[in-house]
């Protein structure tokens, strides 16, 4: 008997994802173009395009294309760790020794570089305003550690964080920053692209992001010199002679000239992508304005997110008991009230993608035993422990009470209007 596939397809189609690719034609004339005059390697014209356009855009002098926007962090955190502490031995890390300030609620892809480099993650601690990195803990963190040089920060779900502030603390201590851009291309503070805002900046085209290329990502930079070596770095480090002649450690970090050519036919929509996705908070905001729930905050006189995912956040007085394992929820339901675990329930069940907000660093098991700074200071001391059934910093009781919508940009008024519908009916 075949195989029928056909239940599969149909659901496929119907399931409304967080954030899945969309494409628009012109992607596959690029790829093809690439296959048709061979150009299938790690050069060619859609990656020379795509690195002019993107330099074009963010208002950077120089874009690397690289095969993931983890790549592209990992190229940053070495050329900070050597600006900063010299060229490592061979077989050490450029930020061996060394403790880094990180955002805290993020993906891991933001922190784990710096691992790679040999260094130590300090997480600092997330402000309410945007869900980034709070300034103030920041300022506290150097109070503590006042050696420390390198600021990695990230710009959640497509919402630029405090930059002015989080640079004013960083200049005082005479720190170099990291922007983890990969999900906000396309945003602006005051009128200026995320990812020109620190020394050595990446973005990302991975499969979910707001554009994509099934995979990829950049490095962002002013430096001609880091731009330069990247491009070295990121293609096993020859040096110039007739042979394979190494100086230096190198990678195989380069974009593939197709994954260039989807990219390229992707720039061109990422402006209505982003309206897409505005349309799509806006509607979440007002579809659930009834509700003791509120949408993810950004700084609205002074920040343009774009809007990649929509996410909530109940109001404390309308939490049922929800409780976390490291691998398990459980919730006791409760009229009125709701929790991400039952929302999340919820709209599974209806065929859609939901997903629990970034679970912070500073709870993350492989960071333990790693530093974590809050406003009132070294906030390791009461990490994983409720105070009176409360989070005790900001980013537990984010992760606690907020979780990410479907933000798919293809999703219907129609499928919204279900997912907004199977909210309410949590809170009964
Ligand atoms: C997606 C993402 C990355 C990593 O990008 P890849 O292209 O998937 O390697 C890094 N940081 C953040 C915050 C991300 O969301």
């Amino acid at each position: 008997m075949a195989f029928d596939f056909t239940i599969n397809s149909e659901s496929f189609e119907k399931k409304v994802w967080l954030s899945s690719p969309t494409m628009h034609g012109e992607e596959l004339e690029y790829v093809t173009e690439a296959y048709k005059t061979n150009w299938m390697s790690t050069v060619g014209e859609n990656i020379n395009q795509i690195e002019a356009s993107i330099s074009e855009k963010i208002g950077c002098k120089y874009s690397v294309a690289l095969s993931a926007g983890t790549a592209a962090l990992h190229l940053a955190m070495k050329l900070a760790g050597q600006d900063l502490y010299g060229q490592p031995k061979v077989g050490h890390g450029s930020l061996e020794g060394h403790k880094v300030f990180c955002s805290d609620m993020t993906f891991d892809a933001t922190v784990n570089p710096v691992v790679y480099e040999g260094g130590e993650p300090v997480f600092i601690d997330t402000e309410p305003d945007t869900w980034n990195m709070d300034p103030v803990a920041l300022e506290k963190a150097f109070g503590i550690y006042p050696e420390v040089r390198l600021v990695v920060m990230a710009h959640l779900y497509g919402t630029p964080g405090k930059i002015d502030e989080l640079k004013a603390v960083c200049d005082k201590h005479g720190a170099m920053i990291i922007e983890d851009a990969a999900e906000s291309l396309g945003a602006s503070y005051k009128g200026r692209q995320t990812g020109v805002f620190g020394k050595y900046n990446c973005i990302s085209f991975n499969g979910n992001k707001i554009i994509t290329g099934s995979a990829g990502g950049m490095l962002l930079t002013d430096s001609e010199e880091a731009a330069n070596k990247v491009r070295k770095w990121s293609t096993q480090a020859r040096e110039a002679a007739p042979w394979y002649q190494h100086e230096e450690l190198g990678y195989n970090y380069r974009m593939s000239n197709v994954i260039a050519g989807v990219v390229r036919g992707q720039i061109p929509y990422l402006e209505e992508h982003i309206a897409q996705k505005k349309a799509i908070y806006e509607r979440y905001k007002e579809g659930l304005k009834d509700l003791p729930v509120k949408m993810n905050p950004y700084d609205e006189a002074n920040s343009e997110p774009n809007f990649w995912l929509s996410c909530l956040i109940i109001d404390e007085d309308a939490m049922c008991r929800q409780v976390r394992s490291e691998n398990e929820p459980l919730f006791i339901p409760e009229k009125g009230k709701s929790c991400p675990t039952e929302i999340l329930d919820a709209i599974a069940s209806i065929n859609a993608e939901g997903r629990p907000i970034w679970k912070p660093m500073h709870m993350q098991p492989i960071y333990r035993l790693n530093g974590f700074i809050t406003r009132s200071g070294n906030g390791r001391a009461m990490t994983n422990a409720y105070i009176d059934g409360r989070s005790v910093d900001v980013g537990m009781d984010i992760f606690n009470r907020g979780l990410c919508l479907p933000s798919d940009n293809k999703m219907t008024p129609e499928q919204q209007d279900r997912v907004i519908e199977i909210i309410h009916r949590c809170f009964l």
